[in-house]
């Protein structure tokens, strides 16, 4: 070292000290720091076993301490490489880096991008590797010097003993401890745990802006459903590594619960907030891509809320749950903004305010008869006599806006109270046949929906009962229309739900067949009466395309000995032309659109 071996023996005897004393290592780290003209000098230590490396000394020539407290957590590669050594990493476990040499550094130095030359040394106690220092120099062309490597070297080890010798290793904290701070699955930070860490960063980055991201994926539930719950645990754990690798800005980060992440990148005045938000929607973009590869069927989604924090005083908890808010918010209204990355804005609190308002408005519409149903006439192709009909659910709120089920039923399935909304529907469909019976009308039979969330409880078929003993409808008369969606379910009791329904005499359809879920095997595994040719198919001017598949589809139904009904058939030119396919039955608004009950009644009376 420059000022020769006189600062290791002053240095030496400071740390030799039978108490501990953090004002001893950082003075050490002034004097190696300033005697060496470095930038700056980090330790970094072992905090769990879960690959996360805290920093808890600092120092640098402008006094600003950027990292201290903060931790760093490494994919497994990199881990592991670490452990086993670099190329160029010697004996002595000292590996260098520097700018001109073209080696990529893998340390996670995300202290700001001026760092040149890296001088990096792995502390290890009783063969366990147990942290880092790392000698820092701003400046391009460092060389340094055998001496000045030696000296460091000494200093480390003087350091590594010190440390050892006071601080409790993790594998010595009670691992009830670990795993309270530590997510079991994906070996990240708890919530709070995290939050704790955000604080401190707060603290520490005073001038900086922090970004809050919150991220979760649409469909998540899929890969559980459809692969089981270790594949969606892999999932995540994937996740967890490659979150750090998303940009080099992220500070820390945490899986909140589920699939919910929650991340704080630091930006600057060089990287920008706006720098931020567009890498992310990039990212977001190029990770859909990439896990759509491995689960090509759960239509996956990246979803990313920001919350920028500009003040000191703001609070964690609020700027998380704006960050939470600005997610779900990206994830409810994507396909009309078509981002995957929002920022937070207080008009989606209102926005989210009426959601909750339309869940909670909900029974008391029931109650209060706002929900009625429209019936959209089934006819013969050819002839286009009146077969059956759709019931479909309208809204008219407050009974002053009329509501489609597009503006509601999303927001019921995800809170679940569509259930409730179904069960309306079915009551008023059986009354309706019942009574248009008993009077010696003439009636045909009612197809109604049943949305997927019926699957997530077993009570569809002890409901149904009581219907049949409350209006002894005849179960002919009612057909069961069930999404396709229930293809790309795990879900197991929907062939036994299906065949219960067949079992009393009803008829089942699968809806919306080739709307996006479509599996071929949707046949082997579910024995329906029928299918539903889904509206986007049926496209106002069909191309040849579009007619290849239409009629794929109508001939494997009717090979399937399936009863197969078009849907959204607008113009004479779609008919003419499923009739030349051989599709028996349509539906649409060529020949009716859904119209009120006594429209219908009418209709049925001529
Ligand atoms: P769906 O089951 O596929 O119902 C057919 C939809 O196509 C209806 O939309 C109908 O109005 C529309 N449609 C029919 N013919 C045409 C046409 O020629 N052109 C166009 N552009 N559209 C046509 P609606 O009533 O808006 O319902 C939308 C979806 O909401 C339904 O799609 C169904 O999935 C769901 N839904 C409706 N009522 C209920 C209900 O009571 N329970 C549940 N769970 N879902 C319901
Ligand atoms: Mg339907």
């Amino acid at each position: 070292m420059n000022s020769g071996y006189s600062l290791i023996d002053e240095i030496t005897k400071k740390l030799d000290g039978a108490t501990y004393d953090n004002d001893k290592i950082e003075s050490s780290l002034a004097a190696v720091g300033e005697s060496l003209r470095l930038s700056y000098i980090a330790v970094k230590e072992v905090v769990s076993e879960y690959r996360v490396l805290c920093c808890t000394y600092e120092w640098s020539s402008d006094g600003k301490n950027e990292l201290l407290n903060t931790e760093a957590r490494f994919t497994e590669d990199v881990w592991d490489q670490w452990l086993n050594g670099y190329e160029n990493q010697n004996v002595n476990r000292v590996w260098e880096w520097d700018i001109g040499n073209g080696v990529p550094c893998p340390l996670k130095l995300i202290r700001h991008d001026k760092v040149a030359s890296v001088l990096h040394m792995q502390m290890y106690k009783n063969e366990c590797f147990v942290g880092c220092v790392d000698f820092v120099d701003d400046k391009p062309g460092r060389v340094w010097t055998d001496e000045e490597r030696q000296g460091l070297l000494t200093f480390r080890d003087l350091l590594c003993d010190y440390i050892t010798r006071f601080h409790k290793k993790i594998n010595e904290i009670p691992s009830d401890i670990i795993s309270s701070a530590y997510d079991h699955t994906t070996k990240l930070p708890r919530y709070e745990y995290f939050c704790m860490q955000v604080e401190d960063s707060f603290k520490e980055l005073e001038r900086a802006q922090l970004v809050i991201l919150s991220l979760d994926f649409t469909n998540f539930k899929f890969i559980n459903e459809k692969y089981g719950h270790e594949e969606g645990d892999i999932f995540l754990k994937n996740v967890a590594k490659d979150i750090y690798g998303f940009t080099k800005y992220v500070i820390c980060c945490c899986r909140s619960h589920s699939d919910n992440f929650l991340l704080v990148c630091k930006c600057d005045k060089t990287y920008t907030k706006a720098h931020l938000l567009n890498r992310i929607e990039e990212i977001s973009r190029n990770y859909v891509k990439k896990l759509s590869e491995k689960y090509f069927d759960c239509n996956l989604c990246v979803n990313v809320g920001v919350h920028v924090i500009r003040s000191n005083m703001e609070n964690i908890e609020h700027a998380i749950s704006n960050a939470n808010l600005a997610r779900k918010y990206a994830k409810q209204r994507k396909h009309e903004y078509g981002h995957s990355c929002l920022t937070y804005d207080p008009a989606m609190a209102f926005e989210l305010k009426r959601r909750a308002e339309y869940i909670s408005d909900m029974k008391k519409g029931i109650e209060s008869g706002e929900f009625f149903l429209e019936y959209q006439p089934i006819v013969c192709t050819d002839n286009m006599e009146i077969i059956g009909a759709e019931a479909l659910i309208r809204w008219k709120k407050d009974n002053f806006n009329r509501l489609m089920p597009d503006d509601f039923i999303p927001i019921f399935e995800r809170d679940g109270c569509i259930v409730k909304m179904d069960y309306y529907v079915y009551d008023q469909v059986f009354r309706f046949v019942t009574e248009r019976l008993e009077s010696g009308k003439n009636i045909v039979p009612v197809s109604v929906n049943v949305s997927i969330v019926h699957f997530y409880d077993n009570k569809l078929i002890p409901y149904i009962d009581e219907l049949l003993e409350k209006y002894k409808v005849k179960p002919e008369l009612i057909y069961f229309e069930i999404d396709e969606r229930i293809a790309v379910t795990k879900l197991e009791n929907v062939a036994k739900v299906m065949h219960e329904l067949q079992e009393r005499g009803f008829r089942v359809y699968i809806d919306n067949f080739g709307s996006g879920y479509s599996a071929l095997n949707t046949f082997t595994k579910f024995h329906p009466n029928g299918i539903k040719i889904g509206r986007s198919l049926m496209k106002t001017d069909l191309d040849k395309n579009d007619k290849i598949i239409i009629k794929c589809v109508v001939n494997m139904g009717n090979k399937l000995n399936l009863e197969v009904v078009a849907e959204g058939v607008e113009n004479e030119e779609q008919r003419q032309f499923l009739i030349k396919s051989s599709c028996e039955y349509m539906q649409g608004n060529l020949f009716a659109r859904p119209m009120q009950q006594d429209g219908f009644e009418k209709l049925l009376d001529m």
